[in-house]
């Protein structure tokens, strides 16, 4: 895989938009507190949404290069779900049709930089968009035999166990998701959706080994330069 494609099954499809939702794990909600004391609501009715660049894709066995512009580099395990259709205002019933495949990915955010325009009021692209902010996993196509919605997958450092995390414990499940995004965006084939992560957020610094792992979606591992 490169950024310029996407392998599922048989289907090459072409990234599109990187979707990513905030906030869609409570514990993870709580553990936030500890780095942002703005922190509001944690009863919101619709999903914390930003988007990344597709330049921003590493593939397994890539390196990670960790940017100049922070000194607090977050790993985000998330569940990642690639479209192979979209359309406006999609039925939250309809919306599975749309998934091609499902891998893990990291949401990689500058913690310290994240703070400080969240203070401020600016946009997020600086704490979350940069080159090598989204690592992604291999798709693993989307059919029937295995469960959307109950997908336990983890994020090792070094081996250590850092997060662990269940598709069960979303906020907001894939498809209300994909249905509250296609209300502002017509959706696309090439639309990827990171769907947020689950507690024990941390820091990764060079030559650590970051590796992320389900028993339904696969492992993949990145080196951090
Ligand atoms: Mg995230």
């Amino acid at each position: 895989m490169t950024t310029n494609s996407i392998t599922v099954g048989e289907r090459v499809i072409k990234p599109c938009r990187i979707f990513c939702i905030g906030k869609n794990y409570t514990e993870h909600i709580r553990e936030l507190d500890d780095f942002d004391s703005t922190l509001q609501s944690k009863n919101e009715k619709q999903p914390v949404v930003f988007m990344k660049p597709t330049t921003s894709i590493v593939s397994p066995g890539e390196s990670i290069h960790v940017p100049s512009h922070g000194n607090v580099l977050h790993h985000e395990v998330e569940v990642v779900v690639l479209l192979k259709g979209g359309g406006k205002n999609i039925l939250i019933e309809d919306s599975l049709s749309c998934v091609a495949g499902v891998t893990l990915g990291l949401d990689l955010t500058l913690r310290d930089v994240q703070v400080e325009v969240k203070k401020k009021g600016h946009p997020w692209e600086l704490s979350k968009s940069f080159d090598h902010s989204s690592p992604l996993g291999l798709m693993r196509p989307y059919d029937d035999s295995f469960d959307l919605f109950d997908i336990p997958f983890a994020c090792f450092v070094n081996e250590e166990k850092r997060q662990e995390g269940n598709t069960k414990d979303m906020l907001f499940s894939i498809p209300k998701i994909i249905s509250f995004l296609s209300t502002v965006w017509k959706l696309m084939p090439g639309d990827l959706i990171y769907t947020g992560t689950p507690s024990g957020i941390g820091v990764i610094k060079s030559r650590d080994e970051i590796s992320l792992n389900s028993p339904i979606l696969g492992r993949f591992a990145w080196t951090v330069f």
